[in-house]
């Protein structure tokens, strides 16, 4: 384990957003790691950004009465190896994407708003635990600034809500966010991004939450759901309920997952994941490489074995089974991670969405070790 001296914990605190109000990083704390309890300081666990463990009751009782709980419970459970403090905090470079406080702008079409920093748990490779579950700082306070940059934007077609969970507000807070949006007409589109159906899908349960989907609706735009199901094991029967009531609301539904490590990454895992979540009513999007997040990379699929495992499920899936898209949420844009090129030994991968818009659709190569993990790990040649 790395040891910090006072002083450099001290200054590594004062530039960590995700440091909680109050905390002290000289008091020692006991956390129960997966692998065992160590006494840490507050200091060490707020510079790398570790979260606390926190899983609801039903997620917990879900995943124990499944066959699979020795690989879900990697999902949720702190490891000593958080400690490790390789990796970023903000790997997709969202701070440059910010416009106003809570607004992020990086693609043309689409405005992501941070509506809350809480979860229902807490994933141990999330890509947010620079603040998620202990900073308000990224997220959107003031709703009339950011709709106000969105009416002056027309070429911005639908809003994405994440966080954090936007399922966690409480609905009259949702209504309130839909009361700005609801109005601005080149917005044809409002979508939620949320791991509340997996974790805590009895939440879904909220008639006046699913109010918030009749009135996108009512107002002649798409209502979009995007869950977030990494294995097949995380689907509940609650899940399943709320979901076709929603879908008969007319909610369009979307899943993405990530590529974890000891989690879903052999073939029939995959394919049954991908062909189960179709069967539920949900279209499988986007399968994320597990970013280069600062205390994940026991996660970490090297891209090489990624692509080989994504064409060996594909191969077991039908057409409308395999609708998602292998991809890193990199910096320069999202990148999908099309296959490898043996004859050549590169990786083939295309802009799927770039933040410089001529880069769209742009196909590129490059030379690709067995280890690479993220683009950034390929070389420029
Ligand atoms: S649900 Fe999403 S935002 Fe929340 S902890 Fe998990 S990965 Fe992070």
């Amino acid at each position: 384990m790395t040891e910090f001296s006072d002083t450099r914990v001290n200054d590594l605190c004062k530039t960590f957003d995700g440091a909680p109000q109050g905390w002290a990083p000289d008091t020692m704390t006991t956390v129960d790691f997966i692998e065992e309890t160590r006494t840490v300081s507050e200091g060490e666990l707020a510079i790398k950004a570790i979260t606390p463990r926190r899983v609801p009751r039903f997620y917990e009782d879900h995943i124990r009465a499944s066959n699979y709980y020795d690989k879900l419970k990697l999902i949720i459970e702190p490891s000593v190896l958080e400690l490790d403090a390789k990796g970023m905090l903000d790997t997709s470079g969202e701070a440059e994407n910010t416009v106003v406080p809570g607004l992020q702008h990086k693609y043309p079409q689409t405005g992501l708003m941070l509506v809350t920093e809480q979860c229902a748990a807490f994933c141990r490779y999330c890509f947010r635990k620079r603040f998620v579950g202990t900073s308000q700082d990224e997220v959107a306070v003031d709703y009339s600034r950011v709709a106000d940059y969105i009416h002056h934007h027309p070429e911005m077609s639908n809003v994405l809500m994440s966080g954090g969970d936007p399922f966690m507000l409480k609905s009259r807070v949702l209504h309130e966010i839909l009361d700005h949006l609801l109005p601005i007409p080149h917005l044809t589109s409002i979508r939620m991004g949320t791991k509340t159906v997996t974790f805590n899908p009895l939440r879904l349960r909220d008639e006046k939450l699913k109010d918030v989907f009749r009135r996108i609706v009512d107002a002649g735009k798409s209502a979009v759901i995007v869950t977030h199901f990494d294995h097949f094991a995380e689907i509940s029967d609650e899940a399943q309920t709320q979901i076709a009531e929603l879908r008969h609301i007319g909610v369009q539904f979307l899943n993405q997952g990530v590529l974890l490590k000891g989690v879903n990454d052999d073939e029939e895992t995959l394919t049954r994941t991908f062909a189960e979540l179709h069967a539920i009513g949900l279209r499988p999007y986007y399968l994320f490489q597990t970013r280069p997040v600062l205390g994940a990379s026991r996660f970490q699929v090297p891209l090489r074995e990624g692509v080989e495992l994504v064409r060996a499920a594909q191969r077991n899936l039908s057409g409308i089974q395999k609708t998602f898209r292998y991809v890193m949420s990199h910096v320069t844009g999202k990148i999908e991670i099309v296959g490898f090129d043996a004859g050549t030994d590169r990786l083939v991968m295309r802009y799927h969405q770039a933040k410089d818009p001529g880069k769209t659709g742009q196909v590129f190569t490059r030379p690709c070790s067995a280890n690479a993990m993220w683009l950034d790990d390929l070389q420029w040649t």
